[in-house]
């Protein structure tokens, strides 16, 4: 299957942010100075007022795209999609929302009801291509799987119970290659049953939050898909895997955190930019296994996986700082 991949023009690892417009009850809180210079390149201005007129703070930070307040979901998925069919081709995909908490990396990856977000419209797009690649004789099937990463602990969000979850090593002889025991994996034949266990996931997540304070800001939600396609013609199956990564809050913990929690909070985040940073000074030793995250992810990150990041930026002055340090963490990246 050939694909028009036009994320395959440099290089294997891809940023863009995105800056979310304010919401209804958001009126009354200023805004930066935003300018979108071009589709690369965007601008950001604190406006502060201080005794005697304005601080004026001002930055530049250039990307693979940058996405204005006014980008539809649409636009985004055009974007992203051939990306998502290059794993029915047998790529590994990883596609992560990174940011402070508020600034759209929920809305980015899930969506709201009439605005969907990438998962669900990865899912129909699998289904949609799956059906028209039968004509050509292709066979796939889609195994899905949802985990949550809280305090360098794996829960499997389809299910209840208490069972302890590892990233093992699947072969001794390849070191990339690793699964994930006692998680529930299940195969879908349709888009409707993916959506069912994603409401499902969905939902466990917010209970368990619910009970731990804050925790899904705190924890990275992972939806993870494996394709195999099989034909008649080749004797190899194809396996691809879709990673998409809801990323836990970038900002700085607040101090009445547990230490030992804001530590392993902060580690999964900064290992996977230890280990992007890794690739893409291809650097001989990436440093995987620092984190349950980078562990869990190794086999699609770096080789011939392709990562995409958005660096999702809330547009108000009270979150300058914050935004600085997303667009300069993922502008490094880049
Ligand atoms: P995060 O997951 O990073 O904490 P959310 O995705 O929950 O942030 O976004 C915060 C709020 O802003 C939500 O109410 C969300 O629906 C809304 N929002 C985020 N991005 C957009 C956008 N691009 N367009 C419209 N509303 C958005
Ligand atoms: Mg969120």
């Amino acid at each position: 299957v050939l694909h028009n991949m036009v994320l395959d023009l440099r290089g294997n690892i891809r940023v863009f942010a995105r800056v979310r417009p304010p919401i209804s009850n958001e009126d009354d809180k200023m805004a930066c100075g935003w300018s979108f210079i071009d589709e690369t390149t965007l601008e950001i201005v604190s406006n502060e007022p201080v005794a005697g007129g304005r601080k004026q703070l001002r930055y530049d930070f250039s990307f693979d795209h940058v996405f204005n307040p006014n980008t539809t979901q649409d636009e985004i998925f055009e974007i992203v999609s051939p990306l998502i069919q290059s794993a029915l081709d047998g790529y590994n995909i990883c596609i992560f929302a990174y940011g402070q908490t508020g600034s759209g990396k929920t809305f980015t990856m899930d969506g709201v009801e009439g605005k969907l977000g990438i998962i669900p419209r990865t899912v129909k797009l699998l289904f949609d291509s799956i059906n028209s690649s039968k004509i050509l004789g292709w066979n796939y099937s889609i195994t899905a799987s949802f985990l949550e990463i809280y305090n360098e602990v794996l829960y499997d969000l389809l299910s209840n119970e208490d069972k302890d979850i590892e990233i093992r090593m699947a072969n001794a002889k390849s070191k990339t290659e690793i699964y994930v025991s006692n998680i529930t994996q299940t195969e879908v034949n349709t888009a409707a049953m993916l959506y069912e266990l994603m409401a499902i996931a969905r939902s466990n997540r917010a209970t368990a939050s619910t009970i731990g304070n804050e925790r899904s800001s705190r924890s990275h939600a992972v939806t993870r898909l494996e394709i195999v396609g099989t034909h008649p013609s080749r004797p190899e199956r194809l396996v691809g895997f879709i990673n998409l990564v809801d990323l836990a809050g970038s900002e700085s913990p607040k101090t009445s955190q547990r230490m030992e929690e804001t530590k392993n909070i902060n580690r999964s985040l900064s290992e996977l930019s230890n280990v992007i940073l890794a690739l893409v000074q291809k650097n001989e030793h990436v440093p995987y296994r620092n984190s349950k995250l980078t562990h869990l992810l190794m086999p699609c990150l770096g080789g011939n996986s392709k990562t995409l990041m958005f660096v999702n930026v809330s547009p108000f002055q009270e979150n300058f700082i914050e935004s600085v340090k997303s667009l300069r963490f993922a502008a490094q990246v880049n």
